[in-house]
């Protein structure tokens, strides 16, 4: 303690080579991805944030249990490794293992949820919402109003507006309410963290309206990073004591493990009520696979397993959390705007302000992402008007609130000197800042139109 230089806690015994490209070869890579970086081949990305969501690296430990995973059909010894892992952490009775997040959403809402029912969170993670909607069902997101204020400092930006909550839950009735999703951190609001205050609100509220309150838990060992940090009466707590308080408040969590289990694939279904579990026993089966692996193989429970005690490492969050503030921090005083403060897993740009002069239906965003790509071969995601954009009747762009840019960094993947790297092509994007212009679509499918949209630069 006491040196300025925050240490990777590892040492790396394999290495994965970054293919080295020049300029030339990434404006002739990016013309052919038709200007869209979801359409770039791995190998022509340098430093890849598109997400932090299964790009892990896995520890030798786990490494090690890949090679231990038993793979028998029912009762496998990893499955029991991994669900000892989750009760251990959860502290709930019924745990099902699934392929990934995801489809542990789609098990629990489809079964609670359908047409009449309403959903209530911080904010819905995309896929939450979309599992929620496709079941007929509404979801309503009620974030702090601070947290629509992008460089307001609050210490837990990705809380739950109470008021509003106990509001809704009086006005829609228990009987017509899915449950109440608490995601932690928030992810699609900039991955702030969650305060243990809220979280027992929001639990005492649900109580009083006897509605069910879940865990969205993808990234809780960070949440509980922040909570040590930042919340009187944790500072003597370990991290994971923090993450099993906050889930004795709940009724079931869901669990994308590509996150904080720091595994490639995997996710988990964990509950309380015993009914409520036999229900999803029976969609698990049907869709996923039987109860002791649920659509993974044993190496993956097993690194799963392992993932979750490794994250709770008091060197490894610090690690982890510093170096993205780090680079959102250095970003910052070289003037770029930012949703502050930085989160935990990813540093969120506003394109709109770094480039004034491209109006909203040029995507400021998409220009960032390609500028960030030709000049430093680093890929990230435009959060804006490309992928939240709509169109009204007469065919003109209704824009996201936000014009956003999102570095999202994979857990124990670069070094600092990737980072140092990344803050310097911004110093030299700043300076050429001016004489970037826009893009148009020329291209675009009905649904998700940011994952296969095709787009020209304006000149
Ligand atoms: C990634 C994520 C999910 C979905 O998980 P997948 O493993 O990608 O299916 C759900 N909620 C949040 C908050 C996430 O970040």
């Amino acid at each position: 303690m006491g040196f300025k230089t925050i240490i990777e806690p590892f040492r790396i015994k394999m290495v994965e080579h970054i293919k080295m490209t020049t300029q030339k070869e990434r404006l002739a890579f990016l013309k052919n991805a038709h200007y869209n970086p979801f359409l770039l081949q791995s190998d022509q990305v340098m430093i890849d944030f598109l997400t932090d969501s299964g790009t892990s690296a896995m520890s030798s430990e786990q490494w090690a249990g890949v090679m231990r995973g038993d793979e028998s059909y029912a009762g496998a010894k990893s499955w029991q490794r991994m669900e000892a892992a989750i009760r251990d952490l959860t502290g709930l009775e019924y745990i099902f293992p699934t392929h990934q997040g995801r489809a542990a959403e789609r098990i629990l809402y489809t079964y609670l949820g359908g047409k009449g029912k309403t959903f209530i969170s911080n904010t819905h993670f995309d896929t939450t919402r979309a599992n929620i909607e496709y079941s007929g069902a509404e979801a309503i997101d009620i974030p702090i109003a601070e947290a629509t204020n992008p460089e307001f400092i609050h210490p837990f930006k990705g809380n739950m507006d109470l008021k509003k909550l106990d509001a809704l839950l009086k006005e829609i009735g228990s009987a017509k309410i899915g449950g109440v999703i608490l995601t932690v951190t928030n992810n699609s609001g900039g991955g702030q963290p969650v305060s243990m205050e809220n979280a027992r609100g929001v639990s005492k509220l649900c109580k009083k309206h006897k509605v069910s309150f879940f865990l969205d838990c993808c990234r809780v060992a960070e949440n509980a990073y922040f909570i040590k940090q930042r919340e009187k009466g944790f500072e003597n707590h370990t991290y994971k004591q923090i993450a099993q308080e906050m889930f004795a408040l709940t009724d079931g969590a869901v669990m994308s493990a590509k996150k904080d289990a720091l595994v490639n694939m995997g996710g988990f279904l964990a509950l309380k009520d015993k009914k409520l579990a036999e229900a999803c026993k029976s969609l698990l089966i049907i869709s996923e696979g039987f109860t002791t692996y649920g659509g993974l193989s044993g190496r993956d429970m097993e690194a799963i397993a392992i993932g979750l005690d490794e994250v709770f490492d008091p060197n490894y969050l610090h690690y982890r959390i510093i170096s993205t503030t780090y680079l959102g921090e250095k970003l910052h005083n070289l003037g770029v705007s930012l949703i502050m403060p930085i989160g935990g897993h990813a540093v969120y740009v506003d394109a709109q302000a770094f480039y004034p002069q491209i109006p909203v239906d040029q995507y400021p965003g998409q220009a960032l992402v390609c500028e960030l790509y030709k000049a430093g071969g680093i890929r990230s995601v435009e959060i804006g008007s490309v992928m939240f954009g709509k169109y009204d009747k007469k065919g003109k762009l209704i824009p996201a609130p936000k014009e956003l840019v999102r570095l999202a960094i994979p857990r124990r993947v670069y070094t600092q000197s990737h980072i140092e790297y990344v803050i310097e092509v911004f110093e030299k994007l700043l300076q050429e800042r001016a004489s970037v212009k826009g893009y148009k679509i020329v291209e675009e499918p009905e649904f998700l139109r940011h994952f296969t949209a095709k787009f020209k630069p304006l000149t």
